[in-house]
């Protein structure tokens, strides 16, 4: 029955770390996958999560509805678009999904239901990879738009101003809010201003993907400009809001999913849809991550820690980057590597070939993806300069 299941690729993230953990080596480095890490290298529980956690000690475990918990819906909308939605709150659903992922997926869904048939999503060049699985497995059509510019290591903006005009009006863009992945390269405020204007020109749908949200800047307001651009320049568009990072809770599985809609009389109608794909896929949500950033930020002192400790997080990848950078160029490791300082999130877009890769993870068991993609977090004081000789050898030999 079974003998025609064909083997399915290793995902490309996940693949790489469970062969750190399969790594037997007394030195091994770990910088693929994109969790935080302590300067000890050690996974971190947010003392905001801890206190939350105590006082949700013995909370009933009831099923949630199957859109969530509102009190958790209304704050995630709120950390988003902030001042931007002046009044447009009854033109906006939000539910509670499977992290970010569940967001994305279940906004992916809606798009292939409820937009014209072959409405295209638009995907950067490169990006989260699961952002085409998604797109795949949920049947909707997909492309590229250009995003990377391997020559400077920046953003190819005139290549994504152009790639928005010719695609179909009407398209759906999913765009980074901010500490883009894998690449750490985000668009200018000005640059987002043109995106904006030309999206608008175009009726293009932004799908604006909230991964990080405070990891890039250490400021949430800042890191949510272009979803708030989008929403005050009176787009209907997408949301998909994780807390995996900003919050530490990835196994935990807090996100929303927020819909804006032009015409209020379609918001009920557009829950009613989003209830009824949630109950046949998963029934309801996760209780507890949820809980979490709700008691979190409805209570103002709570509020204050959480956005200190991601300021902290968010200043540990800054200091990284520079030791990183220092590093190469005090072994005057051949290219520039300003880049590491100028992205910004959790990651950086290294520019190593995956021949140089190879050489980290199989002569130094320093495990990074075939992209050159590494994750900041996983870098510390007492593994940077083992990391830096690494490249040298692997750039030099
Ligand atoms: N979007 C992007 C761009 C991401 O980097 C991630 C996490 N790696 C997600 C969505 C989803 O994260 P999660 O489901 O773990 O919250």
């Amino acid at each position: 029955l079974f003998n025609n299941v064909p083997l399915a690729p290793v995902d490309p993230i996940l693949g790489v770390s469970n062969a750190y953990k399969q790594c037997t080596a007394a030195k091994k480095v770990d910088i693929s996958v994109g969790a935080y890490r302590d300067e000890n290298g050690k996974p971190y529980v947010l003392k905001c999560v801890f206190e939350a956690e105590k006082r949700l000690l013995g909370a009933p475990k009831e099923y949630l509805p199957i859109d969530g918990i509102p009190e958790f819906n209304k704050v995630s909308a709120k950390l988003l678009y902030g001042d931007a939605m002046n009044g447009k709150e009854k033109n906006m659903v939000t539910v509670q999904t499977l992290s970010g992922t569940g967001a994305v997926r279940i906004g992916i869904i809606f798009v292939r239901k409820y937009l014209p048939a072959g409405t295209t999503v638009y995907i950067s060049n490169p990006s989260w990879a699961n952002h085409h699985n998604i797109c795949k497995e949920s049947g909707v059509p997909s492309a590229q738009y250009t995003y990377y510019d391997p020559k400077t290591r920046g953003l190819n903006f005139e290549g994504m101003i152009a790639d928005m005009k010719a695609a179909p009006n009407g398209s759906v863009f999913v765009l980074h809010l901010c500490a883009h992945n894998p690449t750490g390269v985000d668009p200018t405020k000005e640059q987002w201003n043109v995106i904006a204007d030309v999206m608008k020109s175009k009726n293009h749908i932004p799908f604006v993907d909230c991964a990080y949200q405070g990891y890039a800047s250490g400021d949430l307001d800042n890191d949510a400009y272009s979803a708030r651009l989008f929403l005050s320049r009176g787009f209907e568009m997408f949301s998909a809001q994780s807390y995996s990072k900003n919050f530490g809770l990835y196994g935990e599985r807090a996100g929303a999913l927020t819909i804006v809609s032009h015409n209020e009389k379609n918001i009920p109608l557009i829950l009613s849809q989003v209830k009824m794909d949630i109950r046949a896929m998963y029934s309801s949500p996760p209780t507890h991550g949820a809980r979490i950033v709700a008691t979190v930020l409805q209570d103002p002192e709570l509020t204050k820690l959480w956005i200190d400790e991601l300021k902290g997080m968010s200043n540990r990848i800054k200091y990284v980057r520079q030791k990183l950078l220092d590093a190469l160029v005090a072994r005057n490791v051949p290219g520039t590597w300003n880049h590491i300082v100028d992205q910004i999130g959790m990651f950086t877009y290294t520019g190593l070939n995956p021949k140089q890769v190879e050489v980290l993870v199989q002569k130094y068991n320093i495990y990074l993806l075939a992209s050159g993609r590494v994750s900041l977090a996983g870098l510390n004081d007492h593994n940077i300069d083992y990391v830096a000789d690494a490249i040298k050898d692997a750039v030099t030999s």
